[in-house]
């Protein structure tokens, strides 16, 4: 059913391969002007003509394809259906969690099946499609899902180009239509959630374990600012832990109406609270202007980001970005530095940590850290699949 197509692979990337590493890069493959249509199944070879796996041609920005199997296997609907049924069991614990019904199904590579993700929301599943090649794909891996396991409907979202092909206008492939919101629980907290209405569907479901630490074991009591707050959902959390004033700054006009909907499914009073459609980084002026101080700082930036007045990487502007949460937060307060730049690791991350103190004068202690919880399995081979970094960090002074 699926066409096969032979394909060389560099001696320098064949290790590589060998050991486990699942992504096929451009430079790694010999006669790459021969391969033909995205989703074409690639039979791997070195240049000695030896087998090292089967994979499928889609381009991404990481690169030009996923190793699918190290065995020479057909791929094919039961390969498909066997990889959804074990990263389903992986997660059974989730579904017999009465007080969580959001979470990561199937996590790409981390999966054995890179390039897509497929989240549940209490009974709707969304499929993420990173290359038109994984798309190909898209039949045997409905099949796939309708053997095993029960749910609503599906939606989907193509993330990747579709230069002047038709784009669906609602996202929905199959079973009953959801009515939007879906309201989801998380550690016992709602969520509203849209899966008709862009990329991001309301919240991030890789942060679980971030927001469920802030809310019972940090908030109490504390003035927190969330920076970057999209939705709202770690003021949420930390409002429902004893946070009697969180703020949350965003500069998206939506960010507003979407965080009183928030608070407002979880019977927060959100005129208790304050959110401010404002860049972050005139919100910080105005608050050290002000004399604004919290006891917890949160800070969750997107990796790339433009306003009018700045321009804003991660792996440019996170020092800075810390300097300016040093300033407002109050001795023994806690910043929550996070990022899901995959382009640097905990440890360059932990270095502009150590420059922003340095720089201010201050000292600090990092009392706990967070990667990708369970749900978004990855695999050691593949260690940039693991892109969650956050760090709790007290500030002694500075
Ligand atoms: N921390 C959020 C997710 C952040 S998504 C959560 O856990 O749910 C990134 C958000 O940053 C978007 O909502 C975007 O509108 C906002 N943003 C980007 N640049 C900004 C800026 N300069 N000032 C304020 N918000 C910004």
């Amino acid at each position: 059913m699926m066409e096969e197509q032979k394909v060389t692979i560099k001696s320098k990337y064949a290790n590589r391969l060998d050991g486990g590493y699942p992504l096929l890069l451009k430079e790694a493959i010999v006669n790459i002007h021969e391969l033909k249509e995205e989703g074409t199944v690639l039979k791997l070879v070195d240049e000695k003509g030896r087998f090292l796996g089967k994979g499928y041609y889609g381009i991404q920005n990481k690169g030009y394809g996923w190793v699918l199997t190290r065995k020479d296997e057909p791929v094919d609907f039961s390969f498909f259906e066997r990889k959804i049924k074990s990263a389903i069991q992986a997660r059974q614990s989730f579904f017999d969690d009465p007080n969580t019904n959001a979470f990561r199904l199937v996590n790409g590579e981390g999966d054995g099946i890179g390039g897509v993700t497929i989240d549940y929301f209490n009974g709707y599943l969304l499929i993420n499609w990173y290359s038109e090649g994984i798309f190909r794909f898209k039949e045997p891996i409905l099949e796939a899902l309708k053997n095993s396991l029960e749910f609503k409907g599906i939606y989907e979202k193509k993330r990747f180009d579709q230069k002047g092909q038709y784009i669906d206008d609602d996202d929905f492939v199959l079973g009953e239509r959801a009515q939007f919101p879906i309201v989801v629980q998380e550690n016992g907290v709602h969520f509203a959630i849209y899966l008709n209405d862009g990329a991001m569907v309301g919240v991030f479901l890789d942060q679980r374990e971030v927001r469920k630490s802030i809310r019972d074991q940090f908030a109490a009591g504390k003035t927190v600012l969330n920076t970057f707050s999209y939705t709202g959902a770690f003021s949420v959390f930390a409002a429902l832990g004893g946070a009697p004033k969180t703020t949350s700054v965003d500069l998206a006009n939506r960010s507003h109406s979407k965080t009183i909907e928030q608070f407002s499914l979880n019977e927060i009073d959100y005129e208790a609270h304050e959110i401010r459609v404002m860049d972050v980084f005139n919100y910080f002026k105005y608050a050290v202007r002000k004399n604004i101080k919290f006891d917890m700082v949160i800070l969750d930036p997107p990796s790339f980001a433009r306003s009018k007045k700045h321009r804003f990487s991660v792996a440019k502007g996170y020092k800075d970005l810390l300097k300016e949460a040093i300033a407002i937060t109050e001795d023994d307060g806690i910043i929550v530095a996070s990022t899901n730049y995959a382009g640097f690791n905990m440890k360059k991350f932990k270095s502009f940590v150590e420059k922003a103190f340095k720089e201010m004068n201050g000292t600090y202690k990092i009392i706990q850290e967070h990667s990708l919880p369970d749900d978004f399995k990855t695999i050691p081979e593949f260690p940039e699949g693991d892109y969650l970094k956050v760090l709790f960090i007290k500030k002694i002074k500075g």
